[in-house]
């Protein structure tokens, strides 16, 4: 396979201080994520995936480290330039949705789109997220896998290069859960947009193209998936 690295992470470090006591909630990650692959980044409560996610979508610095996309590095982004990588080459997706309550869920994703340099046809992206019949309903009117289907519309929308999402299933039922899998695996192969999933349910790592295991801040396992499997064939 001849892939071209889309992002790389160096040596990445985070310590919050609280009071007396530093949290090492990073220490010392490197990785690389190869251009339209699946990632699934697996570990327990606390071992530092959404710190990682957060630092990687330019949503907060690293004390320590670096991380490029396509070659350059974002962590030496002034505002401006960070507030361009936040727009335009990366989408976010949400364990609580993070929908606005007051905008339909065609709203939700026009809003989000409004500036993006790329932006794809938002009415398509719906339809493609299975909500043609939804796009006039408020996030209070939908149920929490609709809602999901609006976020994940919203974060596609703008055409990144990269899907982040912070366990996208955290907060739904099973059945809901696996069809929103099923759902980024969709936009992943037919969009062939690179996606990376945090969580710390293991089943899923089944569907990934490239598994990174995380345990207290640290990288413990980074593996290749030969046999990805969909998430409907999963064993739970
Ligand atoms: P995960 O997403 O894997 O559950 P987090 O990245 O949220 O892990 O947290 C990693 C560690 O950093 C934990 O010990 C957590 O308590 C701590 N932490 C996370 N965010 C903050 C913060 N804003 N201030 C202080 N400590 C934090
Ligand atoms: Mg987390």
């Amino acid at each position: 396979m001849d892939k071209k690295v889309l992002m790389k992470v160096e040596s990445l470090s985070k310590n919050y201080q609280m009071g007396e006591v530093t949290v090492k909630a990073l220490r010392g990650v490197n990785f690389e994520i190869y251009e339209g692959e699946f990632v699934v980044i697996l570990g327990p409560s606390g071992s530092g995936k959404s710190t990682l996610l957060n630092i990687v979508g330019g949503m907060d610095n690293p004390t320590e480290g670096k991380v490029f996309i396509q070659g350059e590095e974002v962590t030496n982004y002034n505002e401006k330039e960070l507030t361009l990588y936040r727009r335009n080459k990366v989408g976010f997706v949400f364990q609580f949705y993070n929908l606005m309550a007051n905008l339909t869920a065609r709203e939700n994703v026009e809003l989000a789109t409004e500036l993006c340099k790329a932006p794809l046809d938002i009415d398509e992206v719906i339809e493609n997220v299975g909500l043609s019949d939804r796009s006039g309903h408020f996030p209070s009117q939908m149920s929490g896998g609709e809602q999901q289907r609006v976020a994940i519309a919203r974060a596609v929308a703008k055409n990144p290069l990269l899907l982040l999402c912070d366990e996208p299933t955290g907060a739904l039922d099973f059945k809901t859960g696996i069809s929103i899998l099923s759902l980024l695996n969709k936009i992943n192969k037919e969009y062939g947009k690179t996606v990376v999933i945090i969580t710390h349910n293991s089943p899923i790592a089944e569907m990934a193209d490239r598994v990174i295991k995380m345990r207290s801040g640290k990288i413990i396992e980074n593996k290749i998936n030969q046999n990805p499997l969909e998430p409907e064939r999963i064993e739970w």
